[in-house]
């Protein structure tokens, strides 16, 4: 630990999983080169390699938005005291969270700003400028911005007082349509986190008392990390007229009343990158799926000196073209200052789903080893169609990392129907429990008082809680609810 900064320094081992998770958890962010802690209490660095990870994710959320009609905008990081406060349900469950400017320079300001918690208020301030007719609709805007939320511990990625995210904010001319939106949105979550980063989610809706400050409705997506506790990955708030009435957001209707337009906003955040590590990591570091991963392939040349440099480098550097060509990441480790076992403790450790071997054997027989990050497998491959073949094997590795991942949940999620049984199953690293539910915000507080667990959602889809008994107060069940302890 230095004396300037409190930094400590960066692990040389990482914690087992088994023995440890959160300890594996830091181990890994830190040792894989992803982020770090900052002389700023609360706020993280995120290094190069966990920011080409974020970039890849915003390629391929901005993707999905610009595909369902969105376009981003901006807009300013500092909210007037006066907007924050006109949403009273709102300005409760921010104001513990939010951080205050008062002086500007050396003048003392004349009213307060708050560095944006999340951005409806201001946001909504100028939709009411905007729109003045149902032709002006709907507005479909998202925001790629920084965001800043007091926080009393600090996990890197997990929790941070100052993070990185989208915020989407829709308005529209009928509840119906604001609720299409709501959901369609969390869809696109759904699809974004499963197909881009293989980590699976349960789609649902939030209760009354978890959902956003201010929404009628809140949606989340949730994952289930290794450890058996709950990630909430993203959420799709519809917001009703709430914010439309105390912004005066206003069109004239098609029949010529006016009206106030429903609102919806919807986030995801460099959390994400916190889900993809304990999602998918193992006792040798990280594992990112292909897709995200700054870099998919690794190669790794086997050096013989002295004939390196006039043999195998340059063929390795043909490969990296090759590869490179066919729009492969590639990440080719010619430094000379690293024995090759060396490196591949390195990148299995900084989780490369793919790395490519070759020394001068391999070149003599037209071949390269590849080894396989999720399974360790190794298999020798002609270097003919070499580039063809790394691409099949980056989207089988891509598959089976989203199947072993549903395969984990499938398998650390139980159901039942009796309180005690449901209290032994949270004591241990219990997974989702899916549990009948009365809809009272008094059992829901009491279950999570008595044993951390909190109603994570009510999935779309499944069985209803029709004819069960609600598993604390016994009364007649509503609906089925996903349990678990959660991040
Ligand atoms: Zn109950």
């Amino acid at each position: 630990m230095s004396k300037e900064t409190d930094i400590p320094d960066l692990p040389t081992e990482i914690t087992p999983q088994s023995q440890d998770f959160g300890r594996w958890y830091i181990d890994v962010v830190r040792r894989a080169e992803l982020a770090d802690y900052s002389p700023v209490k609360g706020c993280m660095v995120i290094r190069p390699y966990g920011y080409a990870i974020w970039e890849l994710m915003q390629q391929g959320l901005d993707r999905r938005f610009k595909a369902t009609g969105h376009v981003n905008a901006y807009f300013p990081l500092f909210i007037p005291e006066s907007l924050l406060m006109k949403e009273t349900e709102h300005v409760q469950g921010f104001a513990p969270q939010v951080a205050w400017v008062t002086q500007g320079g050396t003048e003392v300001l004349e009213e307060r700003l708050v560095v944006r918690p999340t951005s409806e208020t201001i946001i909504g301030t100028m939709y009411a400028k905007w729109v003045q007719s149902w032709r002006d609709l709907p507005i479909l805007i998202n925001q790629w911005a920084n965001v800043v939320r007091w926080e009393k511990v600090t996990r890197l990625f997990l929790r941070t007082t100052e993070f990185l995210w989208q915020e989407g904010h829709t308005a529209h001319e009928t509840a119906e349509e604001a609720e299409a939106e709501t959901k369609k949105m969390l869809g696109v979550y759904k699809d974004f986190a499963e197909t881009e980063l293989a980590m699976p989610v349960i789609d649902g809706q939030k209760t009354e008392s978890e959902k956003f400050a201010g929404a009628e409705r809140t949606y989340s997506i949730e994952a289930l990390m290794r450890d058996g506790r709950a990630l909430q990955a993203g959420t799709s708030h519809n917001l009703g007229q709430n914010f439309a009435k105390v912004f005066d957001i206003k069109f004239q209707a098609r029949d010529k009343s006016v009206q106030y337009v429903y609102g919806t906003s919807w986030g995801v955040s460099t959390r994400m990158i916190g889900g993809v590590i304990m999602t998918h990591g193992d006792e040798g570091g990280l594992i990112l799926p292909p897709r995200i991963a700054p870099y998919q392939v690794v190669i790794v040349p086997i050096i013989s000196k002295p004939k390196f440099k006039e043999t195998v480098l340059p063929r390795a550097q043909a490969i990296r073209d090759e590869l490179v060509g066919r729009g492969i990441r590639v990440f080719l480790d010619d430094r000379d200052t690293q024995t090759p076992g060396w490196k591949f403790n390195e990148w299995e450790l900084r989780g490369v789903p793919l790395r490519l071997e070759i020394g001068p054997k391999d070149i003599e027989k037209s071949q390269v080893v590849l080894a396989r990050r999720d399974t360790r497998e190794k298999s020798f491959v002609q270097t003919d169609g070499l580039a063809d073949h790394v691409a099949g094997m980056l989207d089988s590795i891509q598959q089976a990392l989203l199947a072993r991942a549903v395969a984990f949940r499938d398998e650390h999620t139980t159901r039942t129907d009796s309180y005690d049984e449901f209290k032994q199953i949270m004591e241990g690293r219990p997974g989702f429990v899916i549990a009948p539910w009365c809809g009272s915000a008094k059992c829901e507080a009491d279950v999570k008082a008595e044993t951390q667990a909190t109603i994570r959602n009510i999935p779309f889809e499944g069985p209803s809680g029709t004819g069960k008994k609600c598993l604390k107060c016994g009364g007649d069940a509503t609906v089925l609810a996903w349990f678990a302890k959660a991040y």
